[in-house]
Protein backbone atom coordinates (compact mmCIF):
# COMPACT_ATOMS: atom_id res chain seq x y z
CA UNK A 1 0.00 0.00 0.00
CA UNK A 2 1.32 3.57 -0.92
CA UNK A 3 0.70 5.03 2.95
CA UNK A 4 3.17 1.90 4.08
CA UNK A 5 5.88 3.51 2.36
CA UNK A 6 5.47 7.28 2.91
CA UNK A 7 7.15 8.75 5.89
CA UNK A 8 4.47 8.41 9.03
CA UNK A 9 4.05 12.11 10.01
CA UNK A 10 3.69 13.38 6.01
CA UNK A 11 0.45 10.84 6.70
CA UNK A 12 -0.64 13.22 9.98
CA UNK A 13 0.65 16.32 9.20
CA UNK A 14 -1.80 18.99 9.17
CA UNK A 15 -1.28 21.37 6.36
CA UNK A 16 -1.82 25.26 6.00
CA UNK A 17 -4.60 26.38 4.90
CA UNK A 18 -4.59 29.38 2.75
CA UNK A 19 -7.01 32.65 2.35
CA UNK A 20 -8.26 30.97 -1.00
CA UNK A 21 -8.66 27.43 0.85
CA UNK A 22 -11.05 28.81 3.26
CA UNK A 23 -13.79 30.45 0.69
CA UNK A 24 -12.65 29.01 -2.73
CA UNK A 25 -16.55 31.06 -4.40
CA UNK A 26 -17.18 34.27 -5.91
CA UNK A 27 -17.35 37.28 -3.79
CA UNK A 28 -17.91 41.04 -4.38
CA UNK A 29 -15.68 41.89 -1.98
CA UNK A 30 -11.80 40.16 -0.87
CA UNK A 31 -11.09 40.97 2.83
CA UNK A 32 -9.34 37.73 3.69
CA UNK A 33 -5.80 37.96 2.35
CA UNK A 34 -4.12 41.04 3.46
CA UNK A 35 -3.85 41.92 -0.28
CA UNK A 36 -3.15 45.56 -1.54
CA UNK A 37 -6.65 46.54 -3.08
CA UNK A 38 -4.85 48.56 -6.08
CA UNK A 39 -4.28 46.10 -8.94
CA UNK A 40 -1.00 48.23 -10.58
CA UNK A 41 -0.40 45.52 -13.19
CA UNK A 42 -4.50 45.57 -14.94
CA UNK A 43 -4.01 41.46 -14.49
CA UNK A 44 -5.12 40.68 -11.29
CA UNK A 45 -1.00 40.11 -9.96
CA UNK A 46 -2.35 42.26 -6.64
CA UNK A 47 -4.43 39.14 -5.91
CA UNK A 48 -2.53 35.52 -4.27
CA UNK A 49 -2.74 33.28 -7.29
CA UNK A 50 -4.93 29.73 -7.07
CA UNK A 51 -3.13 27.46 -4.82
CA UNK A 52 -4.73 24.23 -6.89
CA UNK A 53 -4.31 25.67 -10.56
CA UNK A 54 -7.20 24.35 -11.05
CA UNK A 55 -7.49 25.79 -14.73
CA UNK A 56 -4.38 25.08 -16.14
CA UNK A 57 -5.04 21.22 -14.49
CA UNK A 58 -8.34 21.10 -16.73
CA UNK A 59 -6.14 22.78 -19.97
CA UNK A 60 -3.70 19.70 -19.17
CA UNK A 61 -6.22 17.13 -18.94
CA UNK A 62 -8.27 18.34 -22.36
CA UNK A 63 -4.94 18.32 -23.89
CA UNK A 64 -2.20 16.14 -22.54
CA UNK A 65 -4.80 13.72 -20.99
CA UNK A 66 -3.81 13.84 -17.74
CA UNK A 67 -7.06 13.33 -15.38
CA UNK A 68 -7.49 16.13 -13.17
CA UNK A 69 -7.47 14.09 -10.00
CA UNK A 70 -3.94 12.84 -11.24
CA UNK A 71 -1.77 16.28 -11.19
CA UNK A 72 -0.59 18.84 -9.57
CA UNK A 73 1.97 21.95 -10.87
CA UNK A 74 5.32 21.94 -9.14
CA UNK A 75 7.58 25.05 -9.55
CA UNK A 76 9.13 23.62 -12.11
CA UNK A 77 9.66 19.37 -12.06
CA UNK A 78 12.39 19.98 -9.80
CA UNK A 79 10.99 21.43 -6.85
CA UNK A 80 8.61 18.30 -7.91
CA UNK A 81 11.87 15.83 -7.33
CA UNK A 82 12.28 17.27 -4.30
CA UNK A 83 8.55 16.70 -2.93
CA UNK A 84 8.70 13.55 -3.74
CA UNK A 85 11.98 12.67 -1.66
CA UNK A 86 10.64 14.22 1.36
CA UNK A 87 7.54 12.25 1.25
CA UNK A 88 8.58 9.06 0.77
CA UNK A 89 12.24 9.10 1.91
CA UNK A 90 13.62 9.40 5.85
CA UNK A 91 16.53 10.80 6.10
CA UNK A 92 20.10 9.54 7.25
CA UNK A 93 17.54 5.77 6.70
CA UNK A 94 16.59 5.72 3.22
CA UNK A 95 17.87 5.66 -0.24
CA UNK A 96 16.46 6.44 -3.99
CA UNK A 97 18.19 4.38 -6.77
CA UNK A 98 19.33 6.40 -9.95
CA UNK A 99 20.70 4.93 -13.05
CA UNK A 100 23.83 7.11 -14.08
CA UNK A 101 24.44 9.00 -16.56
CA UNK A 102 21.19 10.32 -16.37
CA UNK A 103 19.89 13.69 -14.55
CA UNK A 104 21.89 15.24 -12.10
CA UNK A 105 19.04 16.78 -9.99
CA UNK A 106 17.42 13.32 -8.64
CA UNK A 107 21.20 12.92 -6.15
CA UNK A 108 21.87 16.57 -5.92
CA UNK A 109 18.11 16.58 -4.17
CA UNK A 110 18.53 13.26 -2.09
CA UNK A 111 22.34 14.52 -0.77
CA UNK A 112 20.32 17.87 0.34
CA UNK A 113 17.84 15.95 1.98
CA UNK A 114 20.40 13.26 3.91
CA UNK A 115 19.27 10.61 1.73
CA UNK A 116 21.24 7.90 0.03
CA UNK A 117 21.63 7.31 -3.51
CA UNK A 118 22.20 3.87 -4.65
CA UNK A 119 22.94 3.70 -8.73
CA UNK A 120 23.07 1.10 -11.38
CA UNK A 121 24.84 2.45 -13.79
CA UNK A 122 23.26 1.99 -17.84
CA UNK A 123 24.46 -1.23 -19.33
CA UNK A 124 27.41 -0.33 -22.01
CA UNK A 125 24.49 0.36 -24.73
CA UNK A 126 23.07 3.00 -22.48
CA UNK A 127 20.21 0.87 -21.38
CA UNK A 128 18.37 -0.51 -18.57
CA UNK A 129 19.94 -2.84 -16.20
CA UNK A 130 16.94 -4.45 -15.56
CA UNK A 131 18.20 -7.51 -13.53
CA UNK A 132 20.77 -5.04 -12.08
CA UNK A 133 17.92 -2.70 -10.51
CA UNK A 134 15.49 -5.64 -9.48
CA UNK A 135 18.63 -6.58 -6.95
CA UNK A 136 19.57 -3.85 -6.00
CA UNK A 137 15.29 -3.35 -4.85
CA UNK A 138 16.18 -6.78 -2.76
CA UNK A 139 18.96 -5.99 -1.21
CA UNK A 140 18.28 -2.45 -0.37
CA UNK A 141 14.44 -1.21 -0.98
CA UNK A 142 15.20 2.31 -2.02
CA UNK A 143 11.91 4.64 -1.39
CA UNK A 144 11.99 6.04 -4.52
CA UNK A 145 13.21 4.42 -8.21
CA UNK A 146 13.74 7.58 -10.39
CA UNK A 147 13.89 6.50 -14.24
CA UNK A 148 14.34 9.50 -17.01
CA UNK A 149 13.29 8.45 -20.45
CA UNK A 150 13.91 9.55 -22.67
CA UNK A 151 16.85 10.07 -20.67
CA UNK A 152 19.28 13.00 -20.39
CA UNK A 153 21.89 13.52 -21.64
CA UNK A 154 22.00 9.94 -23.38
CA UNK A 155 18.52 11.08 -25.51
CA UNK A 156 17.09 7.56 -25.53
CA UNK A 157 14.01 6.54 -24.43
CA UNK A 158 13.84 2.84 -22.73
CA UNK A 159 11.23 0.05 -23.88
CA UNK A 160 8.07 0.66 -21.85
CA UNK A 161 7.39 -2.99 -21.07
CA UNK A 162 11.21 -2.85 -19.50
CA UNK A 163 9.65 0.17 -17.45
CA UNK A 164 6.93 -1.75 -16.55
CA UNK A 165 8.94 -4.90 -15.27
CA UNK A 166 10.89 -2.53 -13.06
CA UNK A 167 7.84 -0.61 -11.58
CA UNK A 168 5.59 -3.89 -10.72
CA UNK A 169 8.82 -5.58 -9.12
CA UNK A 170 9.47 -2.47 -7.01
CA UNK A 171 7.01 -2.19 -3.80
CA UNK A 172 7.81 1.65 -3.86
CA UNK A 173 7.40 4.02 -5.80
CA UNK A 174 8.65 4.09 -9.46
CA UNK A 175 9.25 8.20 -10.73
CA UNK A 176 9.50 8.42 -14.84
CA UNK A 177 10.86 11.65 -15.46
CA UNK A 178 9.34 12.35 -19.19
CA UNK A 179 10.64 16.41 -19.50
CA UNK A 180 11.69 14.99 -23.17
CA UNK A 181 8.83 13.32 -23.97
CA UNK A 182 6.88 15.75 -26.16
CA UNK A 183 10.16 15.58 -28.85
CA UNK A 184 9.21 12.26 -29.65
CA UNK A 185 5.57 11.47 -31.99
CA UNK A 186 5.58 7.95 -31.25
CA UNK A 187 6.26 7.78 -27.13
CA UNK A 188 4.31 5.50 -24.81
CA UNK A 189 3.70 7.56 -21.83
CA UNK A 190 4.21 5.20 -18.54
CA UNK A 191 0.76 7.39 -17.14
CA UNK A 192 -0.88 4.12 -19.48
CA UNK A 193 1.15 2.52 -16.03
CA UNK A 194 -0.48 4.03 -13.69
CA UNK A 195 -4.05 2.27 -13.64
CA UNK A 196 -3.30 -0.73 -13.07
CA UNK A 197 -0.01 0.11 -10.78
CA UNK A 198 -0.67 2.95 -7.92
CA UNK A 199 3.24 2.63 -7.39
CA UNK A 200 4.08 4.90 -10.67
CA UNK A 201 4.42 8.59 -11.03
CA UNK A 202 5.35 10.61 -14.37
CA UNK A 203 7.08 14.31 -14.24
CA UNK A 204 6.54 16.09 -17.06
CA UNK A 205 7.88 19.87 -17.88
CA UNK A 206 7.04 22.65 -19.50
CA UNK A 207 9.95 23.83 -19.66
CA UNK A 208 11.45 22.23 -22.98
CA UNK A 209 8.82 21.33 -25.43
CA UNK A 210 6.24 24.20 -24.47
CA UNK A 211 9.62 26.81 -24.13
CA UNK A 212 8.80 27.80 -21.00
CA UNK A 213 11.70 27.75 -19.08
CA UNK A 214 11.34 30.78 -17.34
CA UNK A 215 8.04 30.11 -16.38
CA UNK A 216 9.06 27.64 -14.19
CA UNK A 217 6.11 24.91 -14.60
CA UNK A 218 6.43 21.21 -13.76
CA UNK A 219 3.58 18.12 -13.80
CA UNK A 220 3.53 15.57 -11.29
CA UNK A 221 1.03 12.72 -12.81
CA UNK A 222 0.28 10.15 -9.91
CA UNK A 223 -2.30 8.04 -8.07
CA UNK A 224 -4.62 10.37 -5.75
CA UNK A 225 -2.64 9.56 -2.62
CA UNK A 226 0.55 10.71 -3.77
CA UNK A 227 -1.05 13.90 -5.26
CA UNK A 228 -2.79 14.39 -1.86
CA UNK A 229 0.66 14.04 -0.05
CA UNK A 230 2.46 16.81 -2.59
CA UNK A 231 -0.98 19.05 -2.08
CA UNK A 232 0.36 18.97 2.04
CA UNK A 233 3.95 19.81 2.12
CA UNK A 234 4.00 22.07 -0.81
CA UNK A 235 3.53 26.15 -0.51
CA UNK A 236 0.54 26.95 -1.05
CA UNK A 237 1.02 29.07 -3.72
CA UNK A 238 4.08 27.76 -5.36
CA UNK A 239 3.20 28.58 -9.11
CA UNK A 240 3.02 31.96 -9.74
CA UNK A 241 -0.34 33.62 -11.52
CA UNK A 242 1.74 34.77 -14.71
CA UNK A 243 2.99 30.55 -14.72
CA UNK A 244 -0.91 29.68 -14.10
CA UNK A 245 -1.51 31.74 -17.14
CA UNK A 246 1.62 31.13 -19.44
CA UNK A 247 1.10 27.60 -19.04
CA UNK A 248 -2.60 27.94 -20.20
CA UNK A 249 -1.86 29.99 -22.78
CA UNK A 250 0.62 27.73 -24.41
CA UNK A 251 -1.88 24.61 -24.26
CA UNK A 252 -4.51 26.88 -26.13
CA UNK A 253 -2.14 27.28 -28.62
CA UNK A 254 -0.69 23.81 -28.73
CA UNK A 255 -0.71 23.79 -32.47
CA UNK A 256 2.50 26.63 -32.61
CA UNK A 257 4.23 24.23 -30.54
CA UNK A 258 3.60 21.32 -32.82
CA UNK A 259 4.98 23.23 -35.85
CA UNK A 260 7.62 23.88 -34.29
CA UNK A 261 8.45 20.40 -33.17
CA UNK A 262 8.83 19.62 -36.84
CA UNK A 263 11.39 21.95 -37.70
CA UNK A 264 13.08 20.61 -34.42
CA UNK A 265 12.89 16.91 -35.83
CA UNK A 266 13.79 17.88 -39.22
CA UNK A 267 16.77 19.74 -37.96
CA UNK A 268 17.78 17.01 -35.54
CA UNK A 269 18.02 14.56 -38.34
CA UNK A 270 20.22 16.91 -40.34
CA UNK A 271 22.63 17.57 -37.63
CA UNK A 272 22.77 14.05 -36.98
CA UNK A 273 23.52 13.56 -40.49
CA UNK A 274 26.11 16.61 -40.63
CA UNK A 275 27.99 15.90 -37.40
CA UNK A 276 28.84 11.91 -38.52
CA UNK A 277 31.04 13.86 -41.17
CA UNK A 278 33.32 15.03 -39.30
CA UNK A 279 36.63 13.07 -38.48
CA UNK A 280 36.94 14.10 -35.13
CA UNK A 281 33.18 12.54 -34.26
CA UNK A 282 33.75 9.07 -33.10
CA UNK A 283 29.78 8.46 -32.70
CA UNK A 284 26.80 10.12 -32.94
CA UNK A 285 24.29 8.47 -30.63
CA UNK A 286 20.86 7.84 -31.52
CA UNK A 287 17.86 10.67 -29.79
CA UNK A 288 14.68 10.83 -28.98
CA UNK A 289 14.49 14.36 -27.46
CA UNK A 290 15.90 18.07 -28.38
CA UNK A 291 19.56 16.82 -27.92
CA UNK A 292 21.82 14.83 -29.46
CA UNK A 293 25.00 13.45 -27.70
CA UNK A 294 28.50 12.90 -29.35
CA UNK A 295 31.41 11.26 -28.61
CA UNK A 296 34.44 12.99 -30.01
CA UNK A 297 38.57 12.59 -29.93
CA UNK A 298 39.00 15.40 -27.18
CA UNK A 299 35.92 16.67 -25.60
CA UNK A 300 37.54 18.92 -23.30
CA UNK A 301 39.27 20.66 -26.64
CA UNK A 302 36.50 21.10 -28.98
CA UNK A 303 34.08 22.43 -26.11
CA UNK A 304 36.71 25.18 -26.01
CA UNK A 305 37.08 25.77 -29.31
CA UNK A 306 33.13 25.83 -29.52
CA UNK A 307 32.90 28.31 -26.69
CA UNK A 308 35.96 30.48 -28.11
CA UNK A 309 33.53 30.82 -31.10
CA UNK A 310 30.67 32.28 -28.88
CA UNK A 311 29.00 28.61 -29.32
CA UNK A 312 28.02 27.12 -25.81
CA UNK A 313 27.78 23.23 -25.43
CA UNK A 314 27.65 20.85 -22.62
CA UNK A 315 30.51 18.40 -21.49
CA UNK A 316 28.94 15.96 -20.09
CA UNK A 317 32.72 13.50 -20.24
CA UNK A 318 32.59 13.45 -16.69
CA UNK A 319 29.75 11.31 -16.28
CA UNK A 320 30.35 7.46 -16.17
CA UNK A 321 30.41 5.73 -19.39
CA UNK A 322 30.21 9.19 -21.20
CA UNK A 323 34.40 9.80 -21.72
CA UNK A 324 34.55 12.33 -24.27
CA UNK A 325 30.98 13.00 -24.84
CA UNK A 326 29.25 16.30 -25.89
CA UNK A 327 25.51 17.16 -25.26
CA UNK A 328 24.31 19.70 -28.22
CA UNK A 329 21.21 20.91 -28.01
CA UNK A 330 19.09 21.70 -31.86
CA UNK A 331 18.67 25.37 -32.20
CA UNK A 332 17.26 27.03 -34.95
CA UNK A 333 18.39 26.50 -38.05
CA UNK A 334 20.57 29.66 -37.89
CA UNK A 335 21.90 28.41 -34.43
CA UNK A 336 22.61 25.21 -36.43
CA UNK A 337 24.34 26.67 -38.93
CA UNK A 338 26.54 28.46 -36.95
CA UNK A 339 27.79 25.50 -34.94
CA UNK A 340 28.48 23.47 -38.08
CA UNK A 341 30.58 26.20 -39.66
CA UNK A 342 32.53 25.97 -36.63
CA UNK A 343 33.14 22.68 -36.72
CA UNK A 344 34.13 22.89 -40.39
CA UNK A 345 36.45 25.26 -39.94
CA UNK A 346 37.89 23.08 -37.03
CA UNK A 347 38.14 20.19 -39.58
CA UNK A 348 40.02 21.93 -42.22
CA UNK A 349 42.49 23.47 -39.69
CA UNK A 350 43.02 19.74 -38.62
CA UNK A 351 43.59 18.65 -42.11
CA UNK A 352 45.96 21.39 -43.47
C1 LIG B 1 15.24 19.96 -18.08
C2 LIG B 1 14.83 18.78 -17.26
C3 LIG B 1 13.85 18.90 -16.28
C4 LIG B 1 13.17 20.22 -16.14
O1 LIG B 1 13.11 20.72 -14.92
P1 LIG B 1 12.21 22.02 -14.69
O2 LIG B 1 12.46 22.26 -13.24
O3 LIG B 1 10.79 21.62 -14.99
O4 LIG B 1 12.69 23.11 -15.58
C5 LIG B 1 13.47 17.78 -15.57
N1 LIG B 1 14.04 16.59 -15.82
C6 LIG B 1 14.96 16.43 -16.76
C7 LIG B 1 15.51 15.09 -17.04
C8 LIG B 1 15.39 17.53 -17.49
O5 LIG B 1 16.35 17.38 -18.43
Amino acid sequence: MLEDIMRRHILTLESYTSARDEFSGEAEVYLDANENWKDFSSQGKNRYPDPHTIRLRRMIEKVLGFKVENTVIGNGSDELIDMLIRIFAEPGKDSILIERPTYGEYKVFAEINGVDVLDVPLTDDLDLDVEGIKRAIDEKRPKIIFICSPNNPTGQSYDIEKIKAIADYNPCLTVVDEAYADFDPSFISSYTLLRENERVAVLRTFSKYWALAGSRIGVLIASPLVIKAVNKIKAPYNVSLSAQEDGCDALERADERKAVLEEILSEKKRLEEELKRFSFVKRVYHSDANFILIKVDNADELYSYLMNHGIIVRNRSREPLLENSLRITVGSRRENEKLLEALSEREKGLIS
